[in-house]
């Protein structure tokens, strides 16, 4: 399995590594924490997503904070940045959190000083939060000090309305200090619609549902005659974020408690399936410890699954 070749040593920390065309893509993750399993797998009922991911006593189940790093050659991107260390020590008990993506940098051979873009799929404290880094005097200062950060000026809008629904999901030195700075490029619609380019071979696109700006990041290796994949395609990448956090959440109708319009998700997983099992993409998964990443095909009863073998 080319997608899990890291030494064992190191598979704590380093989730993944594959070769994607002339890209290389790591896995690294903030750790892990625990959210409540219902609030997972919204109207799905308990007995069927306990028998695929287990709840502890207060219900709540493990999930991943998986970030990728992209090596295009050119650029050293991030995608996401976990949960961070700036969580109160409150939020810090009952997420269970471990800060570990500086950690995980090292360990996959990263300097934050190397990283030139990020990339924030959307504003929950849970995907920006290693943007900047708590210091012991309790100001904040970028964790990737020579990156342009990339979010969509849709998500900091809504963050700043504080929104009785989600204002717990939206904390701002997580973002405003960058875009004060000039550090932070807001993305609207109008760049989204004309193709979303972040940098050759890295693009955004809109899956919206679980927040109304949701973006995917595709990546496209421009020298891909090497890798094709297996249905004969150029290699394609996709790191789909909280529309399909993890590997679990697969089925269409398995939208979370937390989506905003889970009508408008399910939608755009069909729209996403539509192209990712025809031209088997890869998939990256925000928030799953054991599969951060897999292609997916369509089982006998037409549901899509992790592809086998
Ligand atoms: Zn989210």
């Amino acid at each position: 399995m080319p997608e899990h070749n890291i030494p064992l040593e190191d598979s704590a920390l380093v989730r993944a590594r594959t070769a994607l065309g002339d890209f290389e893509l790591t896995v690294c993750t903030d750790g892990t924490y625990l959210l409540d399993g219902g609030a997972m797998f919204g109207v799905v009922p308990k007995p069927l997503w306990q028998k695929r991911i287990p709840a502890d006593n207060e219900n709540r189940i493990r999930l991943g904070l998986n970030s990728v790093v992209v090596r295009t050659g050119k650029h050293a991107v991030v995608i996401e940045t976990g949960v961070g260390n700036k969580q109160s020590e409150k939020m810090q008990k009952i997420h269970q959190n471990q800060a570990l993506l500086p950690a995980s940098l090292a360990a996959a051979g990263v300097s934050p000083a190397e990283v030139d873009i990020v990339i924030n799929t959307h504003l929950h404290f849970d995907h920006c939060g290693w943007n900047t880094t708590l210091n012991p005097d309790g100001s904040v200062k970028p964790t990737f000090p020579n990156a342009r950060y990339f979010a969509h000026a849709g998500e900091v809008a809504h963050g700043h309305l504080q929104l009785d629904r989600d204002r717990v999901s939206y904390l701002s030195p997580n973002y405003d200090p960058l875009i004060e700075s000039g550090q932070m490029t807001l993305i609207d619609d109008a760049a989204i619609h004309a193709g979303g380019s972040i940098c050759q071979g890295i693009s955004v696109e809109l899956f919206p549902g679980h927040t109304a700006q949701l973006m995917g990041v595709h990546i496209e290796p421009v020298r891909a005659v090497e890798s094709r994949s297996a249905a004969g395609g150029a290699p394609h990448a996709c790191y789909i974020s909280d529309l399909i956090p993890t590997a679990h959440h697969l089925d269409p109708t398995w939208v979370m408690g937390y989506d905003l319009d889970p009508l408008r998700c399910i939608e755009e997983r069909k729209r996403f399936y539509a192209r990712a099992i025809p031209e088997q993409w890869l998939v990256l998964f925000t928030h799953d410890h054991e599969t951060p990443m897999a292609r997916i095909e369509l089982n006998d009863k037409g549901k899509p699954v992790v592809m086998r073998g």
